[in-house]
C-alpha cells in the first residue's frame, strides 16, 4: 500500500471532496482516505447561497439540483407562535447568490465525493488514518482498511478534513472547547411534516425556546430533518434517553403545531459538545479545513459553508506551494489568519444568537440603515471586509446590548403554550 502523493486528505466530507476536486483538476496526485462507505448519514443539512460559487467551480450545481430542495432563505419563530419573521435572500445586502440548497448529506456528500473521483482523485473509502507522522520533506500515515489490512500512505502535504474527529488536532492536542457553547442536539428524519414547502422552495426553519431551540429542514419532497439544541447541563440533568428527549420537546408549543401528524422514519441521533477551535489551523507540512479546523454551533447553518470555503482555500494554496514551495510559509499564514477571521466572525454572532435580546431584536427588522438586509447577507456566508457590512453588524450589536437595559424592541414570551409532558 506505499504511495507517493502530492496532498493526501483525511476524511471525504465536503472540505475533503471539495479540496480533492480542485486540486486533481489543476493535475496534483492526490488521494482521499476516508473511513465509511458513501452513502452515510451525516447531520448537518442547510447549505448557505456563498457555496453556490464553488459548486460551479466544482462543475456539480447542476447536480446538486437534481438532489437538493431549493432554500431561498429562512424563518425564525417563537414557541409559542406569538412571532415569526421570514427572511429572504433577495432582499440581502448586495447579495451575489440569492438561493442556497437544503440536502440529504448522504445524497449530497456522494455528488461532491464522486466528483473528486471523476476529476482524479483517488478515493480510498472505508480506509482509517489511525496515526501520522511528520518530517521536513511530507507526511507518513498508516492507515487500516476494511479487511484490517494496514498500510502507509506518504504525501509531501497534508490537508486534515477529518471533521470533528480532527485527527491532527487530537494528535497535537490542539483542540479548544468553547467554554460557553457546550451543547447537546438530538435529531432525526419526518416524513409528513405539514406546511414545510413555501411553493417549490424553501426556507430553514428555526423555532426559538427560552433554553433550547429546534430546526426544520426540509431536505427532500418527503423527509424533513428534525432537531433540538439546548445545553449539555440541561440533557444531563433530564437523565432521558436522546430519543426521549427529542419526543418530550416535539410535544411543546408551536413545535407540536408544526409536527402534528409527522411521522419519524430514522432512529434518532445525537451529538454533543461539538464547539471547539484548534489553537493552530497549519504546521510545517499541514493544514485544517472544515470541522477539523474547528466547528461553532449549528445555527446559521454556516458548518458545511466554512468546510467548502477552507477546502478550497487551502486546494488553492497546496497548489501554488508545489509549484513554489518558498510561498508557503505566507501563503499558510494568510490561511490561517483569514479562517481565524471568519470563525470569530461567526463565533460572536452565534454567542449573540443564545442571548435572549436577540431574537427580540432579530424579530423587530428595521430597514432602516438597511440594518436587516446587511444582517440578511451574513446569514448567505458574506465573510467579506466590507466596511459597509461591518459598521452595520457594529451597530447591531449595539442595539443588542442596549435591548438588555431598555426596552428597544418589545419584550417577548419564550415560554411554550403547551408544556412538554
Ligand atoms: C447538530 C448539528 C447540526 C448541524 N447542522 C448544520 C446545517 O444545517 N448546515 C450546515 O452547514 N452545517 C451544519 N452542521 C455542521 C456540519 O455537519 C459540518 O460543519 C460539516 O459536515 C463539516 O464538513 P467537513 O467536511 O469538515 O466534515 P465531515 O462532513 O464531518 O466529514 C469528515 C469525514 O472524515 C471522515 N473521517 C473522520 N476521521 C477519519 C479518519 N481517521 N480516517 C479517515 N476518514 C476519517 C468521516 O468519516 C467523514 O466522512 C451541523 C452540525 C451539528 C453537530
Amino acid at each position: 500500500m506505499n504511495s507517493n502523493y502530492d496532498v493526501a486528505i483525511i476524511g471525504g466530507g465536503p472540505a475533503g471532496s471539495t479540496a480533492a476536486a480542485l486540486l486533481a483538476q489543476k493535475g496534483r496526485r492526490v488521494v482521499v482516505l476516508e473511513r465509511e462507505k458513501f452513502p452515510r448519514f451525516h447531520i448537518g443539512e442547510s447549505l448557505l447561497p456563498y457555496s453556490v460559487a464553488t459548486f460551479d467551480r466544482l462543475g456539480v450545481r447542476e447536480k446538486i439540483e437534481q438532489i437538493a430542495v431549493p432554500k431561498v432563505g429562512g424563518e425564525i419563530a417563537t414557541i409559542c407562535g406569538t412571532r415569526s419573521v421570514k427572511f429572504y435572500f433577495k432582499d440581502g445586502f448586495r447579495l451575489q447568490h440569492q438561493r442556497a440548497y437544503q440536502v440529504a448529506r448522504s445524497d449530497f456528500d456522494k455528488v461532491l465525493l464522486d466528483n473528486a473521483a471523476s476529476r482524479g482523485a483517488e478515493v480510498r473509502e472505508e480506509t482509517t488514518v489511525q496515526s501520522l507522522d511528520c518530517d521536513g520533506d511530507g507526511v507518513t500515515l498508516k492507515v487500516v482498511g476494511k479487511n484490517g489490512a494496514t498500510g502507509e500512505v506518504r504525501a509531501s502535504y497534508l490537508l486534515d478534513c477529518s471533521g470533528r474527529n480532527a485527527v491532527v488536532g487530537s494528535r497535537f492536542k490542539l483542540k479548544r472547547a468553547y467554554a460557553h457553547l457546550q451543547k447537546f442536539s438530538a435529531y432525526a428524519h419526518f416524513e409528513n411534516v405539514p406546511k414545510i414547502f413555501e411553493g417549490d422552495c424553501n426556507l430553514t426553519r428555526l423555532i426559538r425556546s427560552e433554553d433550547h431551540w429546534f430546526w426544520m429542514i426540509a431536505v427532500n419532497a418527503e423527509r424533513t430533518s428534525v432537531g433540538v439544541v439546548m445545553d449539555t447541563s440541561t440533557f444531563k440533568q433530564l437523565r432521558m434517553t436522546p430519543e426521549q428527549v427529542l419526543e418530550r420537546y416535539l410535544a411543546e408549543g408551536e413545535m407540536r403545531e408544526r409536527m402534528r401528524g409527522a411521522v419519524r422514519v430514522t432512529p434518532v441521533y445525537s451529538t454533543g459538545d461539538y464547539s471547539y477551535r484548534n489553537t493552530s489551523l497549519a504546521g510545517e507540512r499541514w493544514l485544517l479545513a472544515g470541522d477539523a479546523a474547528g466547528f461553532i454551533d449549528p445555527i446559521f447553518s454556516t458548518g458545511v459553508f466554512l468546510a467548502i470555503l477552507s477546502g478550497e482555500q487551502a486546494a488553492d494554496i497546496f497548489d501554488k506551494i508545489l509549484t513554489t514551495p518558498s510561498a508557503r510559509p505566507a501563503l499558510f499564514r494568510r490561511y490561517e489568519k483569514k479562517m481565524n477571521r471568519v470563525m470569530s466572525m461567526y463565533l460572536r454572532f452565534v454567542t449573540a444568537w443564545y442571548r435572549r435580546e436577540f431574537i427580540e431584536v432579530f424579530s423587530n427588522p428595521t430597514e432602516r440603515f438597511q440594518l436587516a438586509p446587511a444582517i440578511n447577507a451574513v446569514l448567505a456566508g458574506n465573510i467579506g471586509n466590507s466596511f459597509a457590512i461591518w459598521w452595520r453588524m457594529q451597530l447591531f450589536y449595539f442595539v443588542l446590548f442596549m435591548q438588555r437595559f431598555v426596552a428597544l424592541c418589545p419584550r417577548l414570551t419564550l415560554i411554550p403554550k403547551t408544556e412538554p409532558t
